[in-house]
């Protein structure tokens, strides 16, 4: 049997062509996680629709995204507009901070794009699997050996967009790194090399702040190769420490 979809479970403009985005509980839950955010109260301050944020955005120069629509959609606290700004939105913020450096209300357009980023993610949207999908090989890397790219992912297949100049750190690499003083920089496997009892510390804080919860919600292949790397070094630290006890009772 078809559910009953009754029109006052839904917020919007009844009159309006476009099909309502999503159930009024729903719509509430997320805003109530994004004003209940520590630092909501501390990115916004009033709005006075200046448009200052966005002549400054570099964002809005490339993608259809506004800092001011952002802080409109919340000031007014237009729920609709904030779940669909959501959908994609939010994404297309660069994370700059160029926009509270100027507004006339110490506003931070960029801060609370960042919160309703970890809104999304709490609550599992579509457009943080889409947004985060073509990052997973970076994500296993950073977690996975505590850095972001290592030498030889920088290939000019692997980033097309950056242009002609990408070919020139397509190069010789284990040739050239060797001429880098530090020793711990000489891999190629790694941007540098991380100790290995500072990585269990970093998986042992993910865990305990719920960051791995959030990313089992959304790529969970990536999640259990984590776990299966991260498990492979907790027991390689434990050989290890073992190795030194032993090595302390042969004293
Ligand atoms: S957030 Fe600040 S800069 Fe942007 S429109 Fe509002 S008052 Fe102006
Ligand atoms: S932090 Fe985001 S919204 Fe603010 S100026 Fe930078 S790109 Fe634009």
């Amino acid at each position: 049997m078809n559910k009953h979809i009754n029109i006052h479970d839904f917020t919007g403009d009844p009159l309006a062509e476009k099909a309502l985005v999503a159930p009024a509980e729903k719509l509430e839950e997320i805003f109530t996680d994004i004003k209940e955010h520590m630092l909501y109260d501390h990115e916004l301050h009033g709005c006075l629709n200046c448009g200052i944020c966005t002549a400054t955005c570099p964002s809005a120069s490339y993608y259809d995204y506004s800092p001011r629509e952002i802080v409109q959609l919340l000031w007014t606290e237009n729920l609709e507009g904030i779940y669909e700004a959501m959908q994609e939105k939010i994404w297309a913020c660069a994370q700059c901070y160029t926009c509270a450096a100027r507004c006339p209300f110490e506003n931070s357009p960029g801060g609370l794009v960042m919160i309703m980023r970890e809104v999304a993610i709490k609550h599992e949207m579509e457009s943080v699997k889409a947004v985060l999908r073509p990052f997973s090989r970076v994500l296993l890397k950073v977690i996975s050996t505590g850095n972001q790219l290592a030498p030889n992912m920088i290939t000019k297949e692997a980033f097309p967009d950056w242009g002609p100049d990408v070919s020139k750190v397509d190069a010789p690499l284990d040739i050239l790194r060797k001429a880098i003083p530090l020793p711990t920089l000489h891999t190629l496997d790694t941007a540098w090399v991380v100790n290995l009892k500072t990585s269990v510390e970093l998986f042992t804080i993910w865990e305990a702040t719920g960051v791995l919860d959030q990313l089992e919600s959304v790529d969970e292949n990536l999640f259990d190769v984590v776990i299966d790397v991260m498990d492979e070094k907790r027991d390689d630290l434990e050989d290890w420490m073992d190795e030194q006890e032993d090595d302390d009772d042969d004293d």
